[in-house]
């Protein structure tokens, strides 16, 4: 096992196994202020040169995205990273920043990798969740967390397309992204880390951890983008993640009128009306995915 500095790349390490096997790639701090990852990502990194955990076979390469923003506390300097990863930049994009070059130098790691997990958190209290592609879910529900989201991509032009997992995921990666809580409650920074440990044990990289069994995660595919239009948008009754909105029933209300879904729903990634700002999208709804 060889541990080494990426000679490309500044704060990218890679530990790389003499034995064939998978090709993974962990980012944290994509949004500097989301903390649980970077935690996690340096306690992954002691244990293994510490040798508290061996790595059996392949390569595993850990990243501290956007190290500005880190070092800053904040969620990023100029552009948000997770929207920065894509072919094409609109005028909007200084290419003189630091986020813009930042990228440049990242995205080759995910060009060359077979698994992808990127660490995030929130400012509010959440429950954890995984966000992942149809094609990945099946593979991340055994990593231990008991929601996830998908269906994302279908969504992911414009204003919310570019963010890793997306990226990695078009370019051949199984790929997720772990929301692991609140930033500010350190169960997330556990959370962050069982995860890391999980893919790893799940790929057999690791030796020490038993198989993580396949929890019956809850899969929930995104269907619809909410945008404010109008000043008064606001929730019906407290809004939550994954909160259940039955069929007709009012959710919010703008312009006056109740919104309503016509089937059985869930609530997404709700953001506050106030920091959003009109004709942008304010939150998502899914339907529960049934496996067969
Ligand atoms: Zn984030």
């Amino acid at each position: 096992m060889l541990i080494s500095r990426d000679p490309h790349v500044q704060s990218v390490v890679r530990i790389d196994c003499d034995a064939a096997g998978p090709r993974v790639v962990m980012f944290c701090g994509i949004h500097g202020d989301e903390v649980s990852g970077i935690h996690a990502i340096e306690k992954v990194l002691y244990d293994l040169f510490g040798g508290t955990r061996l790595l059996l076979r392949g390569s595993l390469t850990l990243a501290r995205a956007n190290e500005r923003a880190i070092a800053a506390e904040c969620r990023y300097v100029k552009h948000n990273m997770n929207r920065m990863f894509r072919e094409d930049y609109g005028p909007e994009i200084d290419r003189g920043s630091y986020e813009f070059q930042r990228t440049q130098e990242l995205k080759p790691l995910l060009e060359s990798c077979d698994y992808f997990l990127d660490f995030h958190s929130a400012p509010i209290a959440n429950e954890p969740f995984l966000v992942a592609e149809q094609d990945a879910v099946e593979f991340y529900r055994h990593l231990g967390i008991p929601k996830m989201m998908t269906g994302w991509s279908k969504f992911s032009s414009g204003t919310i397309g570019g963010d890793t997992e997306n990226y990695a995921n078009a370019r051949g990666a199984m790929s997720a992204t772990l929301e692991s809580g609140s930033h500010f409650d350190k169960s997330s920074n556990d959370v962050a880390y069982r995860a890391a440990i999980s893919l790893l044990s799940l790929l057999g990289m690791i030796g020490h951890d038993p198989r993580p069994a396949a929890v019956d995660a809850e899969i929930v595919e995104m269907y619809s983008v909410v945008t404010k239009e109008f000043d008064d948008f606001r929730y019906a009754g407290e809004a939550s993640n994954f909160k259940l909105l039955p069929k007709g029933q009012a959710f919010a209300h703008q312009n006056g009128q109740a919104m309503t879904v016509s089937e059985d729903s869930y609530l997404l990634i709700p953001m506050k009306p106030s920091d959003t700002k009109l004709h942008e999208e304010v939150c998502y709804l899914g339907r529960k995915v049934r496996r067969g």
